[in-house]
């Protein structure tokens, strides 16, 4: 099974070393996450800064 990863800027989490939204370098080390399905409706997506659909961790060291 893969290893999911989650960026340490925008807390995308992606199986890749380098996200692919944003560019920055994720982390194996993160807690939690949030399913973003439809972002133009969801409200923590719009607080979290988030303008895609994915899944994003809560907290990423
Ligand atoms: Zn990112």
């Amino acid at each position: 099974m893969s290893v999911q990863k989650a960026c340490k800027k925008c807390g995308y989490i992606t199986e890749e070393d380098a996200c692919p939204l944003c560019g920055s370098p994720t982390s194996r080390e993160w807690q939690g996450y949030l399913v973003v399905i439809d972002h133009n409706k969801s409200k923590i997506a719009q607080l979290m800064g988030i303008g895609t659909n994915g899944k994003f961790a809560l907290r990423v060291r």
